[in-house]
């Protein structure tokens, strides 16, 4: 089974790979639409003296930087928004200790103004795959994650599914290798998670780690491969074996790498990393070790 997925994976872990070392793509632009034309005058009934506003008890959308939490508004929430935490909603129904979860999560930053985040749509159109605690727990921590917010639209959907896939406990073969893993990436922003096309002339690559920049400024990071993971509001397929492959065994394979950097490619050590990944990896995906001879 994808036997050439051991093969390339180190083949970037070092500076002087041929990894085009784009520095952090600027913040995508998410387009806060600072446009609003708001609707200014209501000049149509001179008659009654505008009802003041029924109920904006909150503060004034000033977009201080500052970490205040800001509770949950409705009224910050864009249609598209609005509609999904309803969605949300109706599937946490009867699951008390999810919504609980889910209010929480609703207090975080990635749910305070402006509204039309794209890293909140694509947590909520997960949070309706997978109505879970554990998925949505660590939807709180993906948004405390700077790589998620500089992602495309379409890459936080493709890390948001991964990390549900792999927080969730209703996937195939799910298990303990899958959370640690996501323990690590969630964790802090020491690896800096991204997705791209990855072509190879010899069979599948699936995602590479390494470090950029130089001198006494190091930033590993994890490139998983673009082209095999579908964006979308859908989950993993679990049927898609390059999508899972990506999302459980070659995540798990390279967080491995990035915690026990190896050196010499001759060296011993470097197999024993090397085959440490590749086990870890393994039962990442197959929930179970790998045995001789199969
Ligand atoms: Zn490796």
């Amino acid at each position: 089974m994808s036997v050439n997925a051991v093969t390339p994976y180190r083949r970037d872990y070092s500076v002087s790979a041929d990894v085009p070392k784009v520095v952090v793509p600027q913040k995508a632009a998410p387009a806060p639409d600072e446009s609003t034309p708001g609707p200014t005058s209501a000049p149509t009934t001179g008659a009654t003296p505008a009802p003041p506003p029924t109920n904006a008890p909150t503060a004034p959308p000033s977009p201080s930087p500052g970490p205040a939490p800001v509770p949950p508004d409705p009224a910050m929430s864009s249609p598209e928004e609005q509609k999904l935490d309803e969605e949300v909603r109706a599937t946490l129904k009867d699951k008390p200790d999810e919504l609980e979860a889910y209010e929480e999560l609703l207090t975080t930053s990635t749910f305070a103004y402006p509204p039309g985040k794209t890293e909140r749509i694509a947590m909520l159109e997960q949070i309706k795959n997978y109505p879970e605690t554990k998925v949505i727990e660590g939807f709180g921590r993906l948004g405390d994650r700077a790589w998620f917010a500089q992602q495309s639209a379409e890459d936080q959907q493709r890390s948001a599914k991964m990390v549900a896939f792999n927080l969730s406990d209703t996937t195939p073969n799910a298990n303990k290798v899958r959370e640690n893993t996501m323990d690590r990436v969630l964790g802090s922003d020491d690896v800096k998670i991204d997705w791209r096309g990855i072509e190879s002339e010899t069979g599948t690559t699936y995602g590479e780690a390494g470090e950029s920049g130089m001198w006494w400024w190091k930033e590993k990071y994890i490139n998983l491969n673009s082209d095999l993971v579908p964006a979308g509001p859908g989950k993993i397929d679990a049927g898609d074996q390059d999508a899972v492959h990506v999302v459980a065994n070659t995540l798990a394979h390279e967080i491995n790498h990035t915690i026990t950097p190896g050196g010499n490619e001759q060296s011993y050590s470097y197999f024993m990393d090397e085959y440490r990944a590749w086990y870890v990896g393994y039962k990442a995906e197959n929930g179970e070790p790998p045995v001789a001879g199969r």
